[in-house]
């Protein structure tokens, strides 16, 4: 039976901070357990002489799952959070020459990718109709709802949803959908580009993922005011305001649990007891060391992890007019990155790089006046124990001849500061298992059924939010998992009653 209206949240990333959110509207009395000193996890930053830098996140879309999070705790979000439309998604930069503006306009998409490679403007709008009518009709089904508890499965056209995807979008990769709507090769490149953004590779992950580009193309990209960190302050301002308690540098050892039953946690060497517990760090790292359930974190280990990353934060000394918020460069041979990423578990020579620059949208805010801070990624395997410190060497040399060639400028001689963030640091940092940015990755058709449930299947009143469970990685998905989440613990909560 549950005992106590008060909940534990064991971490404060962006899905633990929503599930505080959720849970103090619930009526919960909420105390979050974070590790570090800071709120936000991954979704953090910095500042050094000047220079600002996100650094983790730089993309947000799908604002909406923020204003829900206001509007349910009734508060005005304007007090807390502002955002703006962005007209250019991303800047695209290509070996042979071809640069080309991502615009969040499909008519004037359609045009600059005719203009620029003779894609048909029609093949454009079609792909964009279908990515939108996935994201209805399956999204709406994969992202909102549990896919592991057959109560929420009766109340959703969850059947209908899974026989749509079997229709082209579950057993063709999305390299190869993008090769039947698309007839110029950079153009598929891009589009192939959006299975990064949950860490896995086009060439594996379905065609599932085409709707992604629907958030970018067809909702919107935004920017918001003060950089991705306002994410953060924005929602933990809101917990605070709701009555949430944060207890940080304190890290929880142990989850307590009592004849399959979740009671508590050990933090700070004290046995503290709660009615909800729920987990926002990584889904292996709770299982091995809350939980020391060894066959089931070994289980999940069957999962291929996402991608990592490697983050070069550059504080650069003079302005590129020719670049804007984000920036791509893409690599000559996306295959071979890819399998370099996933495979053999190393880093092409020419990876595809990316630049985000926030003092495009705050001048003279985010960098020093006539100076730019840039966020400069690749994406890497996750941490094997690879030699990262001459990885770095060797990538931070081929981001500059890169960079330098197709900026036409030696850019060695611009960067005044730098600051370095590799797998094994982001592992560090908040605890994700092997550095993974996004989890597992989707790099199978069975990936979107096989993350872990939002709650536990052994362990009553144990739940799970974040980018290692359902619905996956990244900040629209992670606040989704902590609205899926929440809303089994209401279901559960009225079940105890009646009990
Ligand atoms: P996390 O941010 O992983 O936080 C988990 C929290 O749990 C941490 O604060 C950690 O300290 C805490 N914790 C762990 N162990 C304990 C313990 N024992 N006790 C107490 N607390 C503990 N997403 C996007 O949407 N757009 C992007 O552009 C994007 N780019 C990215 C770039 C980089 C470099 C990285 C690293 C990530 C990026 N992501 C992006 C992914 C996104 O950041 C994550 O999916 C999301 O922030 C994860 O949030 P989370 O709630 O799962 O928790």
């Amino acid at each position: 039976m549950h005992t106590n209206n008060k909940a534990f949240v064991i971490g404060s990333g962006v899905a633990g901070l929503a599930s505080a959110i959720r849970l103090a509207v619930q009526g919960f009395e909420v105390i979050v357990f974070e590790k570090n000193n800071y709120p936000g996890g991954k979704l953090n930053d910095f500042e050094k002489d000047g220079f600002h830098f996100d650094a983790g996140p730089s993309l947000f879309t799908d604002p909406q799952n923020i204003e829900e999070l206001f509007a349910l705790a009734g508060e005005p979000i304007e007090k807390y959070f502002t955002y703006s439309k962005l007209e250019t998604a991303c800047r695209y930069f290509y070996e042979d020459g071809v640069i080309m503006d991502g615009y969040t306009d499909v008519e004037k998409l359609s045009q600059e990718l005719f203009e620029k490679t003779g894609e048909s403007p029609t093949a454009i709008k079609k792909y964009l109709q279908l990515s939108a009518k996935a994201y209805k009709n399956i999204g709406d089904i994969f992202l909102n709802y549990s896919l592991h508890k057959k109560s929420t499965l009766l109340k959703v056209p969850l059947l209908k949803a899974l026989r749509t995807a079997k229709k082209g979008y579950l057993f063709s990769s999305l390299n190869s959908y993008n090769l039947k709507h698309f007839s110029d090769v950079h153009t598929t490149q891009l589009f192939n580009r959006y299975a990064t953004y949950n860490g896995s590779n086009p060439y594996k992950a379905p065609a599932m993922l085409s709707m992604i580009p629907h958030l970018e193309y067809n909702e919107g990209v935004y920017y918001p005011k003060g950089g991705m960190i306002s994410i953060t302050r924005a929602l933990y301002m809101l917990a605070i305001k709701k009555g949430v308690q944060f207890h940080f540098s304190t890290p929880v050892q142990r989850i307590i649990v009592d004849e399959n039953r979740a009671i508590g946690v050990v933090a700070g060497n004290k046995n503290l007891f709660a009615g909800v517990i729920v987990s926002n760090a990584d889904s292996y790292f709770t299982h091995k060391y809350f939980l020391q359930d060894n066959r089931l974190a070994e289980k999940m280990l069957k999962q291929e992890r996402s991608s990592s990353a490697l983050i070069f934060y550059w504080g650069i000394n003079r302005e590129f007019p020719q670049l804007q918020l984000h920036n791509i460069f893409f690599g000559n041979n996306y295959p071979a990155e890819f399998d370099a990423i996933f495979k053999t578990k190393k880093l092409y020579n020419d990876p595809t790089v990316y630049i985000n620059i926030t003092g495009k949208c705050e001048p003279g805010i985010q960098a020093p006046p006539g100076k730019e801070n840039w966020f400069v990624m690749v994406n890497t395997p996750a941490n094997n124990g690879q030699d990262w410190v001459g990885i770095k060497d060797q990538c931070r040399a081929n981001i500059i001849s890169k960079l330098s060639r197709l900026l036409k400028m030696d850019i060695t001689r611009h960067i005044e500061r730098e600051k370095i963030l590799d797998p094994v640091l982001i592992e560090d940092n908040t605890s994700s298992h092997m550095g993974s940015i996004y989890g597992t990755s989707s790099n199978s058709r069975m990936a979107a059924f096989l993350r872990h449930p939002n709650f536990s299947r052994t362990i009553r009143n144990l739940y799970f939010a974040g980018g290692s469970v359902h619905p996956g990685g990244g900040i629209p998905l992670c606040l989704k998992s902590a609205k899926i989440m929440c809303n089994l613990i209401e279901e559960d909560k009225r079940k105890w009653k009646k009990n």
